[in-house]
Formats: structure tokens, C-alpha cells, sequence
């Protein structure tokens, strides 16, 4: 049996070498994971949406910047103004005049409306009058109390199937500065739109204009992010509370925020100074490093494995190497045999065991006879080989129950387990007899051998040694009476 300190050497030795590979395993992986997240967060944060904000920025300047041109050379042309200020006269020509913008300049709608007479003109012709207290005409009034130059207003086009438009309203002044009404184009943002769209579905990233007060101007076709639809503010969804609590409106650069659920968010706000717009294109961080974390569960799980199977080699080394100390530790380097220390342990339990039960037990002490002189004769390996091939001789004469072994010298013991006076006689005669008979041999040289055996059987108040003390005592008598014979000594009689 292993004794508590090699247990607990065994133990911290697994122990350590645990933590050893467990930490470096770890740091390893560790170390891997986060340098290839840093790789992607920059990846995002200084490649991906800029560039995302690029891309939608040069086509969102195609597709509106370019109608604040064309509304603002309709507003400063002489003949738009020359055709006001004289009255107005044969509206086709203005209608024609429209309708040349919108063929040349392939815009959606085209149109002007006059301060003097409030009427809505347009490329087909006369729309309406515009009214101060119709709803659709309050662009018109405010463009009319207007500082700025223009308004962009991005809106649904009525007269054009509801296509999401941006109207750019274009103060008109005469010759002196005064207001005579307003013009400019309307352009689809589709393509705008359907950029949006690809980016959100395709690469995972949200994308919305809003305007510097932070209210949402433009998204995807089917919403933006975190839910966020046309002329909502940023701050109705609870995901920007965190970012907007560091900064009211969002400010150009990269942030990294999060929402309402915790998930981190990498944002890159771009102004459009053009449109006085900001661009958000904003990406969720567990998306983009998904596999960055599966390849560190799957790097961890594989660490693990190794360890494991580590640990179990070296233990079963480390068991196997215990066993042959022990056996070391407990068998007759020369015969195999039990040595004395395990014959002291299995002894005390074959008696207390007898005792228990009340079952027999007899002791035999084995000597072989006159074995100085056989070494003295043919050598101290002669000697050895004789005392292996007895060891297997007696083996070979006793049961597996039997307790055997090398008591020193040339000397054994025997316990006979449930084993009555009479019939562990026969034994030790059946032992005596074949040695006796067998031819020993040492480097094919035969070697004659005999053996005294004294014997004895357990008596109730019987100690260990006690029980040895009277096979002693037999052994002796066997030796004086001439050797190569059974005595046996029980407590008050004896017997030769
Ligand atoms: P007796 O018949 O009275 O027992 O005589 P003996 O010569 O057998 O007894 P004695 O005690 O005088 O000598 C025992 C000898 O056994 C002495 C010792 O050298 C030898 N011996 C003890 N252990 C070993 C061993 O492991 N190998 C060998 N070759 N000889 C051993
Ligand atoms: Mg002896
Ligand atoms: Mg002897």
C-alpha cells in the first residue's frame, strides 16, 4: 500500500504539473485571442467602417450633392428671375423650362413657386396653389423665413408612387435680394438606400444618416439600427444611452459603446458637411469576433484534452513506478518470496483471522540443512541458485492461501491457513520428501539437498511470536535429531 507521503508527493506532483499546463496553456491561448482580437477590433475600428463610411459617403454625394447644384443654378438663372419679375407670363415657358431640367439633369421632379402669385409650377405644368395652412406647403413657408439658402428635405414623393425623395428648396431672389419664391429638384435616394441595405445584410454593420441634432434622416429600407426609423432622434432607443450620456450628439471619430443588453458596438460617426448630415455606420463587436472566440473554446478544449491525457499518463506511470518499489519493498530480491516485513503483516492478519473464526493454523520454520558447507563447497551462486529453485519448490508444495516466506538466511516460514496438526505434517513431510529427492543443479553440476522443518499449531492465547518460539523449538530438535526430518512442538505435548 502507498504511504500517505508518496500519496501526497504523487498528488502534488499531478497537482503542479496541472496548474503548469493548465496556466501555460491558457496564456498561451489567452495571449492568442486577445492579440487577434485587438487585430480585428483595429481592423474594424480603423479599416472597416471608414471605408464603409467612404463608400456610402462618395454615393451619397452622387446621389445628393449633386441636386443642390442643379436647384441652385435654377435659383440664380436670369431667366427663372427675368420670367418672375415680369409677371409671369405664358406659364408653358417656365413648364418648359422645368421639364428641360428634368430630362437634361435626370431628376425626378423639377419646380418653382412664385412669392407673387403662390403658384406651385412644375414640368407638367401647373400643380396648385401652395396654401399657408396646408400641412404638404409648410416647407414652402419655411423656406421663405429661411436664413439659409436651401433646405434639403428628405421626403415621400406624392406625385412619384411615394419613392422616397429628397427635395432640395432653393431660396429665389431677384436682383435685390428679395424673396420671389423657390425652386429646385427632387431626386430618388434608392440607390442610397439600397447601399445601406447590402451593407447591414451583407457585412453585419447598420448604417444611418441623422442630422446635427441628432435625428434620424435616412436608413435602410427595412429600419436601421437598433430599430431606428426616419425622423426618430437617436435618443428614443435605449442602446445609445451610454454613448449619448458621454456625448449628446454624436461627434466624428470612432467610439466604442453599449447597448441596452450589453453587447459592445464600434461606431465611426463621418459628418457631410455638404448636407450638414452625419453618417453612422456602426458594427456589434460579438459578431465580428465569433470565430475569433470559437477558435479560443476550441483551442481551450483541445489544451484541455492534452492535459488530460498528460495527467493520466503520468499517472499510470507514476503507479506503475510505485507498484515496483512496493513489491521492491516487500518481496526477497532472491527468491521472489515475501520478504519478513510483508510476512510480519500478512502473519497478523492470518491470525486474527484464525482466532475469529476459530479455524487451525499451523507455523512451519523450514532450514536447509548444512547449506555453509554447499556454499563453502561450490560457492556463495551456487548457494543462491539452490535457495531460488527451493523457494519454488515449497511454492510449488502449498496452496495460494498458504502465507509464505523468506525468513532470512536459509531460513522460511510457512502458515498454513484452516490446516489441522496432522495434515500440515503431511505438508511439511511432502516439502521434506522432495527436496530431499530433487537433483539440484548449478551450472549442470547436481546438488543434493536436505531440510529440517519444525512445526507447530496455534493455540488460543497465542502471539505471533510465541507461535514462531515453538516452531523454533521443533526446528531445533529437528536439527538435533539428525536433521532432514518434521518436529513438531504443541504446548504440553510433543511430538517427533
Ligand atoms: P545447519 O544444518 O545447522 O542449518 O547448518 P547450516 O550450515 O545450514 O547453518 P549455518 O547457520 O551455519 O549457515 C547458514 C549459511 O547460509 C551461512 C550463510 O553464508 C548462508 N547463507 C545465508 N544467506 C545466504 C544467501 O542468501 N545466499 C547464499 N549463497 N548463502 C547464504
Ligand atoms: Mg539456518
Ligand atoms: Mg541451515
Amino acid at each position: 500500500m502507498p504511504s500517505r507521503s508518496a500519496l501526497f508527493s504523487q498528488r502534488s506532483l499531478i497537482l503542479a504539473l496541472l496548474i503548469l499546463l493548465a496556466c501555460g496553456f491558457l496564456a498561451t491561448s489567452l495571449l492568442g485571442y486577445f492579440s487577434s482580437r485587438g487585430a480585428i477590433r483595429d481592423g474594424i475600428v480603423n479599416t472597416e467602417l471608414p471605408l464603409t463610411s467612404d463608400t456610402v459617403y462618395s454615393e451619397i454625394q452622387k446621389d445628393l450633392i449633386r441636386p443642390v447644384l442643379i436647384s441652385s443654378m435654377i435659383a440664380q438663372d436670369t431667366f427663372l428671375r427675368d420670367w418672375v419679375l415680369a409677371g409671369e407670363q405664358e406659364p408653358e415657358r417656365i413648364t418648359r423650362y422645368l421639364d428641360e431640367i428634368l430630362s437634361q439633369q435626370n431628376t425626378c421632379t423639377a419646380f418653382f413657386v412664385s412669392e407673387r402669385s403662390h403658384t406651385y409650377y412644375q414640368a407638367k405644368g401647373v400643380l396648385k396653389q401652395v396654401k399657408p395652412d396646408a400641412w404638404r406647403d409648410a416647407w414652402y413657408y419655411r423656406v421663405r423665413e429661411s436664413q439659409a439658402p436651401y433646405e434639403i428635405n428628405v421626403d415621400l414623393d406624392m406625385a412619384n408612387h411615394d419613392k422616397l425623395t429628397v427635395f432640395i428648396n432653393y431660396r429665389v431672389l431677384d436682383y435685390d435680394q428679395r424673396f420671389i419664391g423657390a425652386a429646385g429638384v427632387g431626386l430618388s435616394v434608392e440607390s442610397v438606400v439600397k447601399l445601406i441595405d447590402a451593407y447591414q445584410q451583407r457585412y453585419q454593420r447598420a448604417v444611418l444618416f441623422t442630422d446635427a441634432n441628432g435625428k434620424v434622416i435616412l436608413t435602410g429600407s427595412d429600419g436601421s439600427m437598433h430599430g431606428l426609423r426616419a425622423g426618430q432622434q437617436l435618443a428614443d432607443s435605449r442602446a445609445f444611452e451610454t454613448l449619448l450620456a458621454r456625448m449628446p450628439v454624436p461627434s466624428p471619430g470612432s467610439h466604442e459603446y453599449q447597448d441596452e443588453a450589453g453587447h459592445s458596438h464600434f461606431l465611426n460617426v463621418r459628418p457631410i458637411p455638404e448636407l450638414d448630415w452625419y453618417l453612422l455606420v456602426d458594427k456589434r463587436e460579438s459578431g465580428a469576433l465569433d470565430r475569433v472566440r470559437q477558435s479560443l473554446y476550441l483551442n481551450l478544449a483541445i489544451c484541455a484534452m492534452i492535459t488530460l491525457v498528460v495527467l493520466s499518463l503520468l499517472h499510470a506511470m507514476v503507479k506503475r513506478h510505485q507498484q515496483s518499489i512496493e513489491s521492491l519493498a516487500t518481496l526477497d530480491s532472491l527468491t521472489g518470496l515475501p520478504n519478513r516485513r510483508s510476512f510480519d503483516l500478512l502473519a497478523g492478519q492470518a491470525l486474527q483471522q484464525a482466532k475469529r473464526e476459530n479455524a487451525p493454523l499451523v507455523a512451519l520454520l523450514i532450514d536447509l540443512d548444512h547449506f555453509k558447507l554447499l556454499n563453502d563447497t561450490h560457492g556463495h551462486l551456487a548457494g543462491d541458485e539452490v535457495l531460488r529453485q527451493f523457494a519454488n519448490v515449497l511454492q510449488g508444495s502449498l496452496r495460494q492461501s498458504d502465507i509464505l516466506c523468506r525468513w532470512g538466511g536459509e531460513e522460511f516460514i510457512v502458515l498454513l491457513r484452516e490446516t489441522e496438526g496432522r495434515q500440515a505434517i503431511d505438508v511439511a513431510e511432502k516439502v521434506r520428501r522432495r527436496t530431499e529427492q530433487l537433483i539440484f543443479s548449478y551450472n549442470d553440476q547436481p546438488l543434493r539437498l536436505t531440510t529440517s522443518i519444525g512445526l507447530s499449531a496455534l493455540q488460543p492465547d497465542d502471539s505471533l511470536h510465541s507461535l514462531l518460539t515453538r516452531a523454533d523449538h521443533a526446528l531445533y530438535r529437528a536439527k538435533q535429531g539428525g536433521r532432514n526430518r518434521v518436529c513438531s512442538e504443541m504446548p504440553g505435548a510433543v511430538h517427533a
